[in-house]
């Protein structure tokens, strides 16, 4: 159960301080692509991403976009957005997480992972010991299996008594 449990929890990515990631001696960002950063299935970034992307690199960090979809519009999102990619991944297998680290150029402890989804990004980043800080999902929209993973999340997240 602890491996499912982010480290933190936020609203979106913009809810993510960079500066303070780098206070942290974070130095590398894994991010998750659909739903966390663009909504599911979309080939276009809203505005604010660039300007959340460019406050990230000034503030010291590397980013690479890590998604389990492959296929033209994950290329070319992180073609558009100037991010190096690593996809069909296979979250919550760790091979590709660590791929990312060796081209971010960092440890685990010295990386954060960005994600929307428990079972996926939350547990393989915990199995490599990333930073691990959850998003709510950008859109009501998602891979069919994915709904029903929503569920199992949201008994997992509910506050303990
Ligand atoms: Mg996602």
């Amino acid at each position: 159960m602890r491996l499912l449990r982010p480290a933190s929890q936020v609203d979106s990515i913009y809810a993510v301080d960079p500066g303070a990631l780098g206070a942290r001696g974070i130095r590398g960002v894994i991010l998750d692509l659909d739903n966390t950063i663009v909504p599911w299935g979309h080939w276009h970034a809203a505005p604010e991403l660039p300007v959340w992307i460019a406050a990230a690199r000034d503030a010291g960090l590397r980013l690479c976009i890590v998604s389990n979809n492959a296929g033209p519009r994950v290329r070319h999102l992180a073609g558009v957005l100037g991010l190096p990619v690593v996809a069909g991944a296979l979250k919550p297998r760790r091979a590709a997480l660590r791929r990312a680290l060796r081209l971010l150029g960092t440890t685990p402890l010295t990386t954060a992972l960005i994600g929307d989804q428990l079972f996926t990004d939350i547990l393989g980043g915990n199995r490599l010991g990333l930073h691990t800080i959850l998003v709510r999902p950008q859109s009501g929209r998602d891979f069919p299996l994915t709904r029903l993973v929503r569920l199992a999340e949201r008994l997992l997240l509910r506050p303990r008594p």
